[in-house]
């Protein structure tokens, strides 16, 4: 047999979204050789069967450290501040293990459901130490084998009012968090806090990824402020802002020029529909606004735009199975987004964020990692309006997730 002819992997009838017929894919080394593969072809193969075959979902915006945390705290919470305060008082007592151990269940369901790259949010400040910072180290290092884990450490309770933070985030950062996150609205100083992670990032080189603008008041905000220093330090490509609920609140005027913004300065967004939904507007008693910016509009003015869990299970989503392909479907649903773009709102979970993420091997193409979702559907875009499970999940060639189709039991 040729050589060249020898797969690692052979994955048949595996039908991508561009494509009217299924194909075969050939791996090697944990990378994609071939799409349609040579005469003589060998090698171990599992049949995708004709069903969708996606990339791995890539979920950009994640708290690991804070997950599960259900039944630790009362359930009574209703605002932001509320959620905060909640978490803040539990965080004192996390320990490495307990971080450790309620970020693998997480892992687990996320991996189950077709997410292959992550990345986790964590909390660096004189509470949690670095505590949660080495529990999702050890994370990303044991759960390599399924997925790949950004860390990007930020200060959830302010860093120019909370003494000590920014030590601690410069003691992560040397001992290989990956980007550095801001959460201006929590801080005495907004502007200043956005001044100083500037300048940290760039002596770091890493990425920024702020929480910003988690309210419906339209009447002030910080996006334009990251905007310009992401264009005065040429970061352009290099900063991601999540949340943004206020972008949902304004006209369509407003909301377009703010698109171009974000469009000129290289900003990307993420939306978190889970925890947007449940934490804003609170103070409606009826006709409750939704909170949740309409990403895929951005998209169409050239914004980089994910969807992303965000929490799960805690004070600030009391829900959670880490699917991206629900949240796409739950985005879907609020933002009133019809079939002829439901295509659209499946780039928000694959394409789109790993652009967002700078992941300059992502998708099925020759010479890219060998991560594959199968769901349970023929179509793509059926997947999304119908929440087909994911089949198989394969890593850099290896299969991770193996689940079986359901069998009806007629009588
Ligand atoms: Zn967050």
């Amino acid at each position: 047999m040729p050589q060249a002819a020898a797969f690692d992997l052979i994955l048949r009838n595996a039908r991508l979204a561009d494509a009217a017929a299924p194909v075969d894919i050939g791996v090697r080394q944990g990378r994609i050789a071939c799409i349609g593969l040579p005469p003589g072809a060998h090698g171990p193969a599992v049949d995708a069967g004709g069903n969708a075959v996606l990339p791995g979902f890539v979920d950009t915006h994640v708290h690991l450290d804070k997950a599960c945390l259900l039944g630790r705290c009362g359930h009574d919470h209703g605002s932001l501040a509320d959620a905060i305060r909640a978490v803040s008082a539990l965080k004192r007592e996390f320990t490495t293990e307990d971080v450790y151990a309620r970020g693998a269940r997480v892992l687990d369901k996320a991996i189950a459901k077709g997410t292959t790259r992550m990345r986790s949010h964590v909390e660096v400040d004189p509470r949690a130490g670095l505590r949660s910072f080495a529990a999702i180290k050890a994370l990303k290092q044991d759960y390599a084998w399924a997925i790949d884990v950004q860390i990007c450490v930020f200060p959830q309770e302010g860093l120019t009012n909370d003494p000590g933070t920014e030590d601690l985030l410069l003691a992560a950062l040397r001992d290989g968090a990956d980007l550095l996150g801001g959460c201006p609205y929590t801080d005495s100083d907004p502007q200043a806090q956005i001044t100083r992670l500037f300048e940290m990032a760039r002596d770091f080189d890493v990425a920024l990824d702020f929480h910003l603008d988690f309210d419906l008041d339209p009447s002030w905000r910080h996006l334009d402020e990251v905007c310009r220093q992401t264009r005065q330090h040429g970061y352009q490509g290099r900063v991601a802002i999540g949340h943004v609920t206020k972008l949902s609140a304004l006209p369509p005027a407003e909301f377009d020029a703010a698109a171009r913004l974000l469009a000129e300065s290289g900003v990307a967004l993420t939306v978190l529909p889970a925890t947007d939904l449940y934490l804003t507007g609170r103070e409606a008693s009826h006709n409750v606004p939704r909170g949740l910016t309409a990403a895929h509009r951005l998209v169409q003015h050239g914004v980089c735009c994910s969807i992303a869990t965000n929490n799960v299970l805690n004070p600030f989503t009391p829900f959670g199975d880490a699917s991206l392909l629900r949240m796409a479907n739950f985005y879907a649903n609020v933002a009133q987004v019809g079939p002829g773009d439901f295509g659209a709102c499946l780039d928000l979970v694959t394409h789109l964020p790993a652009r967002l993420m700078q992941l300059g091997d992502y998708g099925i193409t020759p010479g890219n990692p060998a991560d594959f979702v199968v769901l349970d559907t023929a179509r793509p875009s059926d997947a999304l309006a119908e929440l087909a499970e994911p089949l198989m999940v394969f890593k850099r060639g290896r299969q991770t997730v193996r689940r079986q189709p359901v069998q009806l039991l007629r009588p």
